[in-house]
């Protein structure tokens, strides 16, 4: 490799580890990686730990800047990558200049889905994704009076858990009959529907936004289709993200919900590979095709993936997925991919929840609630590809882990 190196676009949870784990496996070529944010930092704890004043903005860093120093890690932070020329093999940058790779990654993450409703920019509306939204969305909590949370997905259940208690009202608004409708069984979304409803947390189903109402700038309460409405001087959306594919796709790479990879993370031009919330990756998880998935350990996992790859020890990604939510008090751990019609085995249990999601017999997935040795098991035996009966999964005195660990 001449001495360009190899330069990262986003500096998050993916681009961060392409660096760190490049330089773990010996490489010594130049590494670039640029941001428009500051220093990589986790995501999770914005909407956990940190929303709840638990930990501060520099427990969230992944590194303190003097690794980056020690590592001889290019890190340029607030620039933005405008334009590839994949010929010339030169990314343009928002501040005028142009860098030289001989190997691109994308690393560029998701952005949030924006509500396409009237009201929609007033002042009091926010949304979570970056550390100075969990900012201004922790300060205005402190002052808000009625919280209304539109999507109840893992962002507006993590905000839910968060405000419960608090005395004030807080409502969350789903589309869908239920929350996390997409990512859970209806087993594991009745769960979490009662222990947050047991919490104050009001529901309010199958209800689409028309608009959002202000007074004096600010918003006031939320217009439902049906007619009704909800008073609410801070809402939060958190409806979906879309995957940041545009310079990809500016360039000419092959995308679609996401940049498009084969299964070694190369995208349609081979100097260029896709990692984490942006990329669309064929998976043995889903018969081989392409799947984008929004979670920690798969940008880890992936740049882990690819930085063996670009230091000579190619592999085809297939890591588990799994992932997990802290809700209230309950954590909810999923491993697997599954889909909303799969069949779900419940594990008899005292406590929490353990719920096995088959397709024609074949396990697919697990969700657990507060049963970490159950996720556990369930993350080897699908790594494995080891057999689990659902009359297995439903046997209290069958044991998951010494299955697990039997090879
Ligand atoms: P990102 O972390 O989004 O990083 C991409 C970076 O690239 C961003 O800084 C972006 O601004 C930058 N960028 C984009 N385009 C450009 C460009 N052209 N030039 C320069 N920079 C660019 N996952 C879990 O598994 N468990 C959890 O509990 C969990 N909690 C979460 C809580 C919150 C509030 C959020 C928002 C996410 C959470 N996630 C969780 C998801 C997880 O954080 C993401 O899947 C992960 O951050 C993806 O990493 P990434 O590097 O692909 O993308
Ligand atoms: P999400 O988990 O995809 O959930 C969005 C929810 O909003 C879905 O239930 C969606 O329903 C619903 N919705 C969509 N449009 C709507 C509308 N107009 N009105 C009402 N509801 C609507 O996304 P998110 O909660 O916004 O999270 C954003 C990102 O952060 C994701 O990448 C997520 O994985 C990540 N995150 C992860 C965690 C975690 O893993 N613990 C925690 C926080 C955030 P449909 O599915 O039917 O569209």
């Amino acid at each position: 490799m001449s001495t360009a190196g190899v330069v990262i676009v986003g500096a998050g949870q993916a681009g961060f580890q392409v660096a760190a784990s490049l330089r773990e496996a010996g490489f010594a070529d130049p590494i670039t990686l640029l941001g428009d944010e500051g220093l990589p930092y986790q995501r999770p704890p914005l909407s956990k730990a940190y929303l709840a004043g638990k930990t501060d903005a520099a427990g969230l860093c992944l590194r303190p800047p003097s690794y980056f120093v020690e590592h001889r890690i290019t890190h340029r932070s607030g620039v933005t990558a405008t334009a590839i020329d994949r010929r010339k093999r030169r990314v343009a940058l928002s501040d005028g200049s142009a860098l030289a790779y001989d190997h691109l990654v994308l690393a560029t993450g998701a952005r949030n889905r924006s509500l396409p409703v009237p009201g929609a920019n007033l002042a009091g509306v926010h949304q979570l994704r970056t550390l100075a939204d969990a900012d201004a969305l922790r300060a205005a909590r402190d002052r808000a009076n009625a919280i209304a949370i539109i999507g109840a997905g893992f962002i507006g259940l993590e905000f839910a858990g968060i405000c419960a208690g608090s005395g004030i009202p807080v409502t969350v608004i789903e589309a869908a009959d239920r929350p996390m409708a997409r990512a859970v069984s209806p087993e594991t979304a009745r769960f979490f529907t009662n222990a947050h409803t047991r919490a104050g947390i009001r529901f309010a189903f199958g209800a689409g936004v028309s608009a959002l109402e202000g007074k004096n700038g600010r918003v006031a309460e939320v217009q439902l289709a049906d007619g009704s409405s909800i008073a609410a001087d801070l809402v939060l959306v958190g409806i979906g993200v879309i995957p940041n594919e545009d310079l990809a796709e500016a360039a000419g790479l092959a995308v679609g919900d996401g940049i498009h990879t084969d299964a070694v993370l190369a995208t349609s031009d081979p100097g260029i590979s896709a990692v984490g919330d942006c990329a669309c990756v064929p998976s043995r998880f889903a018969a081989g095709q392409p799947v984008r998935i929004e979670s920690v350990q798969n940008a880890v996992d992936q740049a882990r993936c690819l930085a063996a790859r670009l230091t000579g020890r190619p592999t085809s990604y297939a890591a588990v997925p799994w992932f997990w939510s802290d809700q209230g008090p309950h954590k909810l751990q999923i491993a697997g991919l599954t889909r909303p019609d799969d069949v779900s085995v419940l594990r008899p249990s005292a406590t929490g929840l353990s719920v096995f999601r088959f397709r024609a017999g074949d396990l697919t997935g697990v969700e657990t609630v507060d049963r970490a040795a159950d996720h556990m098991a369930a993350r080897r035996i699908l790594g494995l590809g080891l057999r689990l009966s659902p009359e297995q999964a439903a046997d209290a005195t069958c044991d998951l882990k010494a299955l697990a660990t039997a090879r």
